[in-house]
């Protein structure tokens, strides 16, 4: 019945058929792709918005494709979520990160001929898929120690949707990480089930506030209290805020007045690659 049913639906609903093969062949070569790790990430500079320094890194991963192009994550990473293709990627970007981290910060440490290494972070995107896998926890524990990164400098951002089964798991979870010296960022805050509750039920040090509340700042008053508000009472619980996707020097410095003291967004730069974030950090770095 089941085949019959498929034949049927072959017939009179060809778009749709069409869309399942795209995406078997999608997730075939996203197999093949994970094997031989043909992702490249690409990284967007996070910046103090007062004076501009440079203060971490967002890891965002794209995909070379040869007939698509390069694929946006939007394109493949629900898909690697519903397959479990992402914990293996996943793992391959928090690897990739660790490693370029590690490199930046001792070119760092060398043109500032300091002692101490530097403490840029770079901050990697965790679904909850792949934070629910049980091997998470020592696949970031191997990154950190084999990276030769800073100690404190690797940033975890997870969505609200970790954090809202609010189970045992989830919570031994993180103070493992955070014995690691990893820290947590929430992010996307206020688009999911948001809920300032999580910031003190969790050992939460970054919030990132979404792009949809970035955006009306100029013209909304009540985007602007809104985002006011959250940047206050993160500051009370002695939690960091960043700003994502700002793209004008309005928002920007209406940010900074309200206290907001970091953010990201075309304003500042697009995600770059590794080459063009070095030059980056060596501009930064040199006296
Ligand atoms: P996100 O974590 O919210 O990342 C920010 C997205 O906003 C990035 O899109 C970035 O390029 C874009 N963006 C930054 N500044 C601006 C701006 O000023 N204006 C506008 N219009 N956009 C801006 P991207 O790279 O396409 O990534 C999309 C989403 O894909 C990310 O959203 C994240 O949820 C997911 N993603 C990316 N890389 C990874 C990854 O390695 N693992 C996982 N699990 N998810 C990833
Ligand atoms: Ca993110
Ligand atoms: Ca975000
Ligand atoms: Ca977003």
């Amino acid at each position: 019945a089941k085949a019959a049913g498929k034949r049927q639906w072959c017939t009179y609903q060809p778009a749709l058929q069409a869309g399942l093969v795209e995406r078997h062949e999608l997730n075939e070569s996203l197999d093949t792709a994970i094997a031989e790790s043909a992702f490249a990430l690409y990284y967007q500079p996070i910046v103090d918005l007062a004076g501009g320094e440079l203060v971490a890194f967002e890891a965002l991963v794209r995909w070379p494709h040869e007939r698509r192009g390069m694929v946006l994550p939007e394109e493949f990473i629900s898909l690697a979520e519903e397959s479990g293709q992402i914990v293996p990627l996943g793992a391959w970007v928090l690897e990739r990160a660790a490693a370029e981290a590690a490199r930046w910060q001792r070119e760092i440490g060398g043109l500032r001929e300091t002692a101490g290494r530097s403490q840029l972070r770079v901050s990697v995107n965790v679904s909850a898929r792949q934070f629910r896998d049980a091997g998470f926890v020592d696949t970031v524990r191997r990154v950190v120690e084999n990276s030769g990164m800073a100690p404190g400098t690797l940033v975890l951002e997870l969505t609200e949707s970790v954090l809202m089964r609010r189970d045992e798991r989830v919570r031994t979870d993180m103070q493992m990480l955070g014995d690691l010296g990893v820290r947590i960022a929430i992010d996307d805050f206020g688009t999911g089930y948001s809920s300032l509750s999580y910031l003190r039920e969790f050992p939460i040090s970054i919030l990132k506030i979404d792009k949809s509340f970035i955006d009306g700042l100029g013209h909304s008053q009540q985007q602007y209290a809104l985002v006011e508000g959250i940047a206050r009472i993160a500051d009370t619980l002695g939690v960091q805020v960043i700003a994502e996707g700002i793209e004008n020097t309005v928002q920007r410095d209406l940010l900074a007045a309200m206290g907001c003291p970091l953010g990201q967004g075309y304003l500042f730069a697009r995600p770059l690659t590794a080459d063009q974030a070095g030059l980056l950090v060596r501009d930064d770095a040199e006296p």
